[in-house]
């Protein structure tokens, strides 16, 4: 078995929702899909990979996918859109964590968990590598590994991340995937008459 400090290969963790899947926006918040048929990935998410792929660096997704464990997805359908993923993508792992909120585990971020696993199976070195998230865990897990890491701004209300690792995107994601429709532009008011 290869240490992690001993790897030495750079790997990019990703998370799943919010940075190479579509998720629902709803309430500030945004939910992991829970149908098959609802299960998109960002259009620019391949060709992004790609580029980091020829860069040298492994590709990690590593997703905490607790409506699995709290039953409201069956762990068949997760699977099934982690094998659309991995055809789609050129990762070189996926690894979830299924369990429940009420569940203790040592997967679910901000616990590093996975990140430390895969770096064991693919001899990674952490120090050389990142973790990309939409969410203060994904930022925690990932310095709980020794990782860099790179907060993408999807404008949340919950609590970001200290400003350490802040990144803002120029291209506005939220909005240019969520459901919003282009609000119509209101009627002039009509011209004041004297
Ligand atoms: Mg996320
Ligand atoms: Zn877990």
């Amino acid at each position: 078995m290869v240490s992690p400090v001993h790897g030495m290969r750079p790997a990019v963790f990703l998370d799943r929702d919010g940075v190479i899947v579509v998720p629902e926006f709803r309430d500030g918040r945004s939910f992991a899909p829970r149908r098959l048929e609802d299960f998109r990935l960002y259009p620019d998410a391949a060709a992004s990979l790609q580029k980091l792929k020829q860069a040298g660096f492994l590709l990690a997704v590593v997703t905490n996918q607790p409506d699995v464990g709290d039953g409201l997805i069956g762990h068949s359908e997760v699977d099934a859109m982690h094998e659309i993923m991995t055809r789609q993508l050129p990762l070189d792992a996926v690894k979830a964590c299924f369990h429940g909120h009420g569940q203790a585990c040592d997967c679910r971020k901000p616990k590093p968990g996975m990140i430390l696993q895969t770096a064991m199976e693919l001899g990674i070195n952490l120090a050389k590598s990142f973790m990309v998230g939409d969410r203060k865990s994904d930022i925690e897990a990932g310095r709980a590994a020794g990782c860099a890491t790179v907060f993408i701004d999807l404008g949340y209300t919950l609590p970001a991340p200290d400003s350490r690792s802040r990144f803002s995107p120029t291209v506005p994601i939220m909005r240019a995937s969520s459901k919003c429709r282009k609000i119509p532009r209101s009627r002039a008011s009509p011209p004041i008459r004297r």
